[in-house]
């Protein structure tokens, strides 16, 4: 049963919350549980001085009558009481004798010597009125008489009524929270805990009473700025949701939120104390706890996400630019491999035919051909096999002191014949012999063929093509391949260094052969050597390809002359 325990104080009658027993309508039940004692002239005393009929009067209905029902004496009120609640049909303003249920409550008081004041309920002009008679023992001239009233209580009776509808309200309130519900004196000490509190101390309410309430747990250390309970309790203020510690009978601290008012002395304005609540928020706060470790965990699995879809979507575009490479090295290898093969094959027949002729005039320049369509089918594959083996990390490099003069030497020599033919004027330096670059001469020199093969291919009959050589910043050497041909639009001057890319937009580069793939090749054997390869170009004006080397070594360069041959 939920009920508040209260404190019995000294002083002060203790008092227990509890549902109580609610009136039935139409009781005659005996309104006082304990029954007068016998010889006590206030109560309902069996034998009492006869009260003088003036004081009776003003009692409400009220009589004074022998034994036997005689009524010696009644108020008018009496009158009217009696035809209402018991029918008496007399019209007369007087009564002689008792109506039958008063003579019964006389015939028991003076057989028994008391009478239990009962209830009359009675109903008039549609207002319900509840009377208690009080009958009474006494002796007039040495006869005994009895007299009584009937006592109007029906407005205390609706206010008992309305106190416990309130109290059962109350109670119901408290049981059905799961708050325990507190109250304090002056002090601070619990005059009053619900039976909800034995659910966090495991202790009955009754073995708080009397603690005082902040004694029950601890606060948690102060924040900056605020007033701790202790303050606010101290200055009488109110409070809300205010976090207090306490230890369960399992010894797991418990989160509770503390919320009381202070309450007065409606009089006086005296402080009486504290009422408030204490709701067990451990669990909330816990669930809380865990959505904010969840939505971490959450955005921590999004992030995982995606950096995963980052990797993915690379994985993705490799895919696809390996696809795409892959059609056009079909695309570019079918054509170009087909094209030195079908003369290879085609001369070989022509030669056949020529030697079977014996008239073999034209051989030498049919087999001419043949050389120079292998040799470019070498290339080509040469190109193809050191794509591979940079994207596999296999390439073999010697990075040792080279000779600059030696590259020069190399290359303008594998290239001349080609400037020759396209009547291209060809501009070299003159380089001093200790200038060493840090390369692998192999690359070195694929690199410096492949940039001045372009320059002669891209530059139209008549046109100028050369090396430049530069010191540059710290210990680079830059060789740069020049030509006064077609050059390169700005929008794909990167691009010319990807894989399979050539400048499709003109009818000059479709109609020169290469797959390309030179340029890309070139770069990443410079940067296998720690140096670079960049691009000026301006269309129609011609272009500057620079390869950058490390030196070898300290040296000055001799000036450098131009030699065109
Ligand atoms: P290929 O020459 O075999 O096509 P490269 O990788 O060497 O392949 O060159 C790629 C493309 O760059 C060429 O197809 C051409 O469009 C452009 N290119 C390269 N060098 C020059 C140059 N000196 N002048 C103009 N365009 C050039």
């Amino acid at each position: 049963m939920t009920q508040v325990i209260r404190h019995k104080s000294a002083g002060e009658k203790g008092r227990l919350y509890s549902r109580r027993a609610r009136p039935t309508a139409h009781t005659d039940m005996p309104d006082d549980a304990t029954p007068p004692e016998r010889g006590n002239p206030d109560a309902n005393s069996p034998v009492a001085a006869t009260p003088h009929p003036g004081l009776l009067e003003h009692l409400g209905p009220a009589y004074l009558a022998r034994p036997d029902g005689e009524l010696l004496w009644h108020n008018d009120s009496f009158i009217y009481f009696a035809r209402t609640v018991w029918d008496v049909s007399s019209r007369s303003r007087s009564l002689q004798t008792a109506p039958p249920a008063l003579q019964q409550a006389i015939n028991t008081l003076v057989e028994t010597g008391h009478f239990e004041p009962g209830r009359i309920q009675t109903e008039a002009g549609g207002i319900e009125r509840i009377f208690r008679g009080r009958h009474f023992l006494s002796q007039q001239n040495g006869a005994p008489v009895v007299y009584g009233y009937f006592e109007d209580i029906t407005q205390r009776i609706s206010a008992e009524r309305r106190l416990t509808a309130l109290d059962d309200k109350l109670t119901d309130v408290i049981r059905s929270t799961s708050d325990w519900v507190w109250e304090t004196d002056t002090d601070l000490r619990l005059t009053e805990v619900s039976a909800r509190i034995a659910a966090i101390t495991g202790a009955p309410p009754e073995a708080h009473l009397g603690k005082a309430m902040l004694s029950l747990g601890t606060l948690p250390d102060p924040m900056p700025g605020v007033p701790d309970l202790h303050r606010l309790m101290a200055d009488r203020r109110p409070f809300r949701n205010r976090l207090f510690l306490m230890r369960d009978e399992t010894g797991q601290t418990r989160r509770i939120h503390l919320s009381a008012t202070p309450f007065f002395d409606s009089d006086t304005g005296r402080f009486l104390g504290y009422r408030g609540t204490g709701t067990d928020v451990t669990r909330a706060l816990e669930a809380e706890r865990d959505a904010v470790v969840a939505r971490e965990k959450l955005e921590e699995a999004m992030d995982a996400l995606e950096v995963s879809n980052a990797h993915l979507r690379e994985a993705l575009d490799k895919a696809q630019s390996a696809s795409e490479a892959k059609s056009d090295f079909l695309a570019l290898t079918s054509h170009e491999l087909r094209t030195p093969l079908n003369a290879i094959i085609g001369f070989a027949e022509l030669s056949r035919r020529q030697i079977d002729d014996t008239v073999p005039e034209r051989l030498p320049s049919y087999l001419d051909n043949i050389l120079s369509a292998s040799g470019h089918l070498v290339q080509i594959i040469d190109n193809l096999l050191d794509t591979v083996r940079i994207e596999n990390e296999t390439v073999d490099m010697d990075l040792i002191g080279t000779s600059v003069a030696d590259l020069v030497r190399d290359t303008i020599s594998m290239v001349e014949v080609r400037a020759e033919m396209g009547d291209i004027v060809l501009t070299i330096p003159r380089v001093a012999e200790d200038l060493l670059v840090l390369a692998d001469r192999t690359s070195a020199r694929q690199i410096l063929i492949n940039l001045l093969t372009n320059a002669i291919k891209f530059t139209s009959e008549g046109g100028r093509v050369g090396i430049e050589i530069v010191r540059g910043k710290e210990d680079l050497l830059y060789l740069t391949v020049w030509d006064t041909g077609i050059g390169i639009p700005v929008d794909q001057q990167q691009a010319v260094f990807d894989r399979f890319h050539r400048v499709r937009s003109d009818a000059f580069t479709t109609n020169t052969e290469g797959v390309g793939i030179g340029l890309h090749v070139a770069r990443n054997l410079a940067q296998l050597m720690g140096g670079d390869i960049t691009l000026e170009s301006e269309i129609g004006r011609g272009s500057r390809f620079t390869l950058a080397l490390r030196l070898w070594e300290h040296v000055t360069l001799e000036p450098i002359d131009e030699l065109s041959r």
